[in-house]
């Protein structure tokens, strides 16, 4: 079986440890958000797509859901020592050679998916991890704060403010011009299921589904989505403040619409979702909380029954 699923950072990577438990010879191709994507110390840093790499490679922090197990802060500190800016952004030393490797090899001329590449090549995630797209383009948010309105980076404001000022608008800069990474809409093609785990709907799913032409090349595609709503909140988080600024509610009756029934063939919601309904599509309430990798995988195989049933 052949799979696409689209994923945003810690959730995204969360679930698709449990759909490769779930589907061992599957042929999983993930799409990764690249729209967090932001240029550090003259680094590039790609959090999401590193979120995958290491959840599913085993290098992951665990308790804290991004960055490197057992690291260490020296690089950051000497850095804040110097007084250079931004400090708000946490960089472990061992993620620190992640961003040096990338970052050269931008340098040298190669595109992000090859890059990507050669770094699985490490942490060999048993997926085939994707960008959304080789060319940069980033989220930003405007905000209006002492400094008067204006649009930051999307890292300023989840990272450093908390979203703990209200998004006036959130943009994908670049989004227009940019074309899905080779491989990308192939894949979708291929694909027997193409999933949309419970990652962010604004900043990751619906920011990969700005690049042109990849939401029409899922729209003949069986796709299943997981809520990552359960009971009118996120479960971590805090995606409501970018559903906020988008106008949509925080539910998972919201976001459903909003990906609407032309994309969306099946949804799972949590059981206290259970009355979320939306013609054209076939809703399942399942237990949807990552607790342990076995909770996970029985989400990743729920969905995968969903999507199997739906397929002609
Ligand atoms: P980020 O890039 O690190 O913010 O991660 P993602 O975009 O992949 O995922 C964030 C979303 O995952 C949030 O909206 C959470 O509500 C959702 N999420 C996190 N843990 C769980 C879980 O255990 N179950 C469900 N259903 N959603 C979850
Ligand atoms: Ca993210």
């Amino acid at each position: 079986m052949r799979i696409v699923s689209l994923a945003g950072g810690i959730g995204g990577a969360r679930f698709l440890r449990g759909l490769r438990a779930a589907a061992p010879s599957a042929e999983i191709t993930v799409i990764g958000n690249t729209g967090d994507d932001i240029t550090l110390f003259g680094l590039r840093v790609c959090p999401d797509l590193d979120t995958v790499m290491y959840t599913l490679g085993g290098g992951i922090n665990e308790e804290q859901g991004w960055g490197r197990e057992k690291e260490t802060h020296v690089v950051k500190e000497e850095l804040a020592a110097y007084g250079v800016e931004p400090q708000w952004f946490g960089l472990g030393d061992r993620d620190f050679a992640t961003h040096i490797v990338r970052s050269q090899m931008l340098e040298a001329g190669f595109p992000l998916s090859q890059i990507t590449e050669a770094l699985c090549a490490r942490w060999q995630p048993g997926v085939r991890l994707l960008p959304m797209s080789d060319d940069r383009c980033e989220t930003h948010v405007v905000i209006t704060d002492d400094r008067g309105r204006r649009a930051v980076h999307f890292q300023e404001w989840w990272v450093r403010l908390r979203a703990s000022i209200p998004a006036e608008s959130i943009a994908l800069i670049g989004a227009e011009t940019a074309k899905p990474a080779p491989g990308v809409l192939e894949a979708i093609e291929e694909a027997d299921v193409v999933i949309l785990p419970p990652s962010n709907p604004v900043v990751s799913i619906g920011t990969i589904l700005q690049i042109p032409g990849i939401r029409d090349a899922l729209l003949p595609k069986t796709v299943v989505g997981v809520s990552p709503i359960i009971g009118g909140a996120p479960v971590r988080g805090m995606a409501d403040a970018c559903l906020t600024a988008i106008g949509v509610e925080t539910s998972a009756q919201a976001v459903l619409d909003l990906y609407g029934a032309d994309l969306i063939n099946g949804w799972l919601v949590a059981e206290e979702d259970a009355e979320v309904s939306l013609d054209g599509v076939v809703v399942q309430a399942r237990p949807l909380l990552m607790h342990d990798p076995d909770s996970t995988r029985a989400i990743a195989e729920a969905t995968l029954t969903l999507a199997n049933s739906l397929n002609p």
